[in-house]
């Protein structure tokens, strides 16, 4: 059966009481999932507990952080650890998302630190990558992509723990996404890179996914699911999108 995995980053919105609102209205909205999906959240760091509360052990549905620090404990004000997260229910942890990249200023060599200290904490490393635009008019998409799973995933050889999310940067919450057949080519390129190194993890394509072009970005089945930020902040939608988005 192909499984596919609906990630929602919530971004720096939805706090912890809107929260259970959501997760509340998001069940009955979602209803019985089909067995082969499953949905993943990504609120923000404050939100982690109230979601993991709310969504309970549902075996097909888990919460996540959008980004940690790489140190487990200690002086570092503002910052979670994988170790913190954890302990307030996330089981994965988005790292190296492009607004880190672009507007945090976080590095390659930052993101592989991330990447090991959220496999340090058991947490699921959803590691983001992409390129901007004038790199892809420059033909630099490879590139820019190999460079970024290779200084992340470099140390980990031969470790499947972990997904890959494509996320073009001029997709993001520009709405404008990659055609199927353009996120389709760049997931193949990766998985070439990635099958020797790390063997198979699953390929998620983000960037202004909604509920009018989700079915047929699915339809390629390079797909392995969907990082969604801005058509996951409505529960009944996100829950149509996901009922929805594969017959
Ligand atoms: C994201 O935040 O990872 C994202 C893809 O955002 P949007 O769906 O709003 O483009």
């Amino acid at each position: 059966m192909r499984y596919l995995i609906f990630a929602a980053n919530w971004k720096m919105n939805i706090a912890p009481r809107e929260a259970r609102e959501y997760a509340r209205a998001f069940l009955a909205a979602a209803g019985d999932l089909p067995e082969d999906r499953v949905v993943w959240f990504f609120p923000p760091a404050v939100s982690i507990e109230a979601v993991a509360q709310s969504i309970g052990g549902r075996e097909n549905l888990l919460v996540g952080a959008q980004d940690i620090y790489w140190e487990p404990k200690g002086a570092f004000t503002g910052a979670i650890s994988g170790q913190l997260a954890a302990q307030a229910g996330a089981r994965a942890a988005l790292i190296g998302h492009s607004e880190r990249r672009h507007v945090f200023g976080e590095t390659d060599e930052q993101t592989a630190k991330k990447v090991a200290a959220a496999l340090a904490a058991n947490l699921h490393p959803v590691l983001c990558v992409g390129e901007t635009l004038a790199q892809r008019e420059a033909g630099q998409t490879m590139d820019v992509v190999t460079r970024q799973l290779e200084a992340a995933l470099a140390g980990h050889a031969g470790q499947a723990r972990m997904t890959i999310a494509y996320e073009p940067v001029w997709a993001i919450g520009t709405g404008r996404n990659a055609t199927p057949k353009d996120a389709a080519d760049v997931h193949s390129a990766i998985r070439a890179w990635l099958m020797p190194r790390t063997g198979w993890m699953p390929i998620l394509y983000g960037g202004s996914v909604n509920l009018k072009n989700v079915a047929e970005l699915l339809a390629e089945p390079e797909l392995d699911g969907v990082l969604v930020g801005g058509a996951s902040l409505d529960p009944q939608a996100w829950a149509e999108l996901v009922r929805t988005a594969v017959a």
